[in-house]
This record gives C-alpha cells, sequence and structure tokens, in this order.
C-alpha cells in the first residue's frame, strides 16, 4: 500500500457504510480531501494511513477485501469505501461484515480507545527477543492466551498461533514462568517465522493483497492447525483438538506435552 499510495493526494472519498466513522461524513471529506497520503502502516488489524495532520485508522471487522485499482481498471462489483487519488488511481474497500473507519488528528491518537493500547506488531523492527522477554516478564497466565491477547502483541490470531506453538514444541496450557530461555528464544523465533512466511505468500488463502491477488498461506503449509487425527509431521502421533478456554487448540501430544 505505501508504495502505490505514498505522496499522493486525495481526490475524492465514498462511503457507502457511515455507521463505520467516528465523525459525520462531511466532517470526515473535509479532513480528508485535497489531503496528502504520508504513511501507511499497520498494528495487528488496524491500518493507519497518515492523511496530513490526521490519522485514519481502519479495522477491518471480521475482514476486508482493500484493492488498488489504476485509471482504466474495472473495480470490484461491490464495494463500501472508494478513496480516489489525484493521479487517477485509488482503492476500494469491500467489507465482508462490519468495519471501523476512524479519523483523529495525529497528536490525538493515544485517545483513540481501540487502538492506544495495542502491542507491538511481531515483524516490527522493535520488536526483539529482549522486548519479546520483558513482555513476559510480568505474566503469570498461560502462553497461548498472552499470545492472541492484542494489547501484548498485535497481529497473532487463532490461526497463526497454532503452528507458531508447536513450531516452538510448547503446549499452549504452559504457564509463563515455568518457560525456560530457551523456550522463548525458540517461541520468539516461531512467531517471527510463520509470521513472515504467510506474509510473503501474500497471507491466507481466503484473504487478497493489494492487487486483488489470493494469498497463498493454506492447509497445505500448516503443519498441526486445523489437521485433527492427522499425523505429527514430526512423529507421526495423531495431531489432537482440545479445547483451551474460548477458543480451540491443534497440538502434537508428542512433540508438546504439558510439562510443569
Ligand atoms: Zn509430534
Amino acid at each position: 500500500m505505501g508504495k502505490e499510495l505514498l505522496g499522493k493526494r486525495v481526490s475524492q472519498v465514498e462511503v457507502a457504510n457511515p455507521k463505520c466513522l467516528n465523525v459525520p461524513f462531511g466532517q470526515f471529506q473535509k479532513a480528508v480531501v485535497g489531503k496528502t497520503i504520508k504513511a501507511v502502516e499497520s498494528r495487528g488489524k488496524w491500518l493507519f494511513l497518515k492523511i496530513d495532520s490526521q490519522a485514519l485508522l481502519f479495522n477491518p471487522g471480521m475482514g476486508a477485501d482493500v484493492i488498488h485499482f489504476k485509471p482504466d481498471d474495472e473495480l470490484p462489483e461491490k464495494y463500501q469505501i472508494k478513496f480516489s487519488l489525484h493521479d487517477g488511481t485509488g482503492f476500494t474497500i469491500r467489507v465482508w461484515w462490519f468495519c471501523y473507519l476512524h479519523l483523529k488528528p495525529k497528536e490525538g491518537l493515544g485517545e483513540h480507545k481501540l487502538t492506544a493500547n495495542l502491542g507491538l506488531t511481531p515483524l516490527d523492527k522493535s520488536f526483539t527477543l529482549d522486548y519479546f522477554k520483558q513482555l513476559l516478564s510480568k505474566k503469570r497466565g498461560n502462553i497461548k492466551s498472552f499470545l492472541l491477547d492484542q494489547k501484548n502483541i498485535a497481529g497473532i490470531g487463532n490461526v497463526y498461533v497454532q503452528d507458531i506453538l508447536f513450531n516452538a514444541k510448547l503446549h499452549p496450557k504452559r504457564k509463563i514462568p515455568s518457560l525456560t530461555a530457551g523456550e522463548l528464544d525458540a517461541l520468539f523465533k516461531s512467531i517471527k517465522l510463520i509470521l513472515r512466511k504467510s506474509t510473503e505468500m501474500g497471507g491466507l488463502a481466503y484473504e487478497k493483497d493489494f492487487y486483488g491477488n489470493k494469498g497463498g498461506y493454506g492447509p497445505k503449509q500448516f503443519q498441526i492447525a486445523y489437521k485433527p487425527g492427522k499425523p505429527c509431521p514430526i512423529c507421526q502421533t495423531p495431531i489432537q483438538k482440545i479445547k483451551t478456554g474460548s477458543t480451540s487448540s491443534f497440538i502434537c501430544p508428542n512433540c508438546q506435552p504439558l510439562t510443569m
């Protein structure tokens, strides 16, 4: 998105689902049209577009197709939001169910309740092993709940967490204080590895990138996620599906024993 949008001026904006806005549409339009896109960033599910002195915060809810267009491109059949830029390009957003499209002055970002407490995205440069250990040092619960809580780390969902834990040979119910330095190291590497792999393949198979290409990270890439009964790729033990709080987990009982 950065490659296509940075430095471009917004010429027009359409919002067919104004309920997703936090300000009246007129105010939104006035703050955005004629302004230049200065930065595109993300934290977990939130996309941050810095437009002059304003920040546009977009959250796709269950999901959305955010698709780039060039002047002669045919637009997608369905979309609710459209940003047109001064050079004739732009992007449309088709929301699967609901979304948030919020406007905040850049200096007031800390007052935006839904994003102010988000943790770092694991692919962020500041997300280092030291930072990760520091985060965990004050925590007592189980490791899976910690990883899924977007206030700790923004960007790990119930799909990725399965193989992240499997790769690190950790049972989802392991208590954080019981993790050894070696295990923390393995977990840190596993988080980066799985998310980077998926990002390089364009995301999950049911998602689309900015050019409308389907992601390549699907069941074939999953090691144990959503494969109950199938043999573990390391030791051939059948993969188990277990309940962990409100979510389901997939584990190899041999590679991920619940110790301590
Ligand atoms: Zn195994």
